[in-house]
């Protein structure tokens, strides 16, 4: 049975306390699983939207960063682009927002390009998708460190690791494709046929006219043609994401984004919303903070969150991820048992 340790800390303003938690998980989980660390080892993190007060601040990641400096591993903050028009939607202003957020100790790498068009396809053959688009850079490492911040997600529900990997790692194309169906379209109305659309198309998708149209044949749901328009005249369905189907997708695509990798997962269970981090409002917390959690299985991790969450606040109001989760270990990403192994 796989294994997660946890640390209590009751206070996400205890950061000293967050950082000590962090190191000496991360010390007992490669320890007693005798985890081989590669000489690069990336940071999966979410900077924040801006105006969101509720992500992990990097101040946090102080314990891992000292951890990687004592074996002289080398790191990097990466992320990939957002599918929503926002500041983490192009490279350029992911990367000025991730500063403005403090992300300043490492190197910051946008795993999927500038506008989400550098991906690897990577095979799975599952239900919903045979082939998954993961950001390149993230696709080509042998370990992540996959950094998550449990909480809320409007489709999703509560979790963390497996929402960070699916969802995080993909590609804006990849998240299209769970989201949606992967085809955009382009509003007829909207349209002001400038063409910018059809010049940054990687494929060459788009034709045009006196407006734009996508050739639904050449057309690989990378979604770059929805950063470039000015007009927001590209827009994908959010209706097919209203299902079940939904959160296999998101499953399937952290089994992609994890597939063949050595990765270890650090969970934060603080400043827990209901709604992630990409929502740029400010929110208010509905559950006490919990601690810190570390696991190599995705599945395992986020049900240990989801079951101390439940035994902190006494109720049990958190299931709405469980689907995600009974599909994940369905499909062979991970396990739902597990022994918490508290420190
Ligand atoms: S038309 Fe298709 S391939 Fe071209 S930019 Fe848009 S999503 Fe990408
Ligand atoms: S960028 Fe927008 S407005 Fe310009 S041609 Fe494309 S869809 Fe039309």
């Amino acid at each position: 049975m796989k294994k997660v340790y946890f640390k209590a800390v009751d206070s996400y303003l205890k950061t000293q306390d967050i950082n000590e938690a962090t190191k000496v998980l991360l010390n007992r989980l490669v320890e007693d699983e005798s985890i081989t660390l590669e000489k690069y080892i990336p940071l999966k993190v979410h900077f924040g939207e801006k105006g969101n007060k509720t992500y992990i601040e990097s101040k946090n990641f102080e314990g891992i960063l000292e951890y990687f400096k004592e074996r002289e591993i080398e790191s990097a903050y990466m992320e990939t682009n957002v599918l929503y028009r926002g500041e983490r939607t192009t490279s350029k202003n992911h990367i000025k927002l991730a500063g403005e957020h403090g992300f300043t100790q490492l190197p910051i790498v946008i795993a999927d390009g500038d506008h989400g068009e550098n991906y690897e396809e990577v095979e799975i053959n599952k239900k919903n998708f045979k082939k998954c688009k993961i950001g390149a850079e993230i696709a080509k490492q042998k370990q992540v460190m996959v950094i998550s911040h449990f909480k809320g997600h409007a489709l999703a529900g509560f979790g963390g690791a497996i929402k960070q990997l699916g969802m995080g790692c993909a590609s804006r194309g990849g998240k299209l494709a769970q989201h949606a169906n992967s085809i955009p379209k382009i509003s007829y109305f909207k349209c002001k046929g400038c063409g910018s659309c059809a010049k940054n198309c990687p494929e060459k998708a788009i034709v045009m006219g006196s407006k734009a149209k996508i050739n639904k044949d050449k057309c690989v749901g990378c979604a770059a043609c929805m950063t470039t328009c000015n007009f927001g005249a590209v827009s994908n369905s959010w209706l097919a994401s209203l299902s079940k189907s939904f959160n296999e997708r998101l499953a399937e695509y952290a089994y992609a984004a994890s597939k063949d990798k050595n990765n270890i997962y650090i969970t934060f269970a603080f400043n827990i919303t209901r709604n992630c981090d990409c929502d740029g409002h400010s929110m208010k917390p509905v559950a006490k903070d919990i601690g810190v959690f570390a696991a190599t299985d995705p599945v395992a991790i986020d049900q240990a969150c989801l079951d101390v969450l439940d035994k902190v606040n006494g109720r049990r109001v958190f299931r709405r991820g469980k689907y995600t989760l009974d599909y994940a270990e369905k499909i062979g990403l991970g396990s739902r048992k597990y022994e918490l192994v508290e420190i």
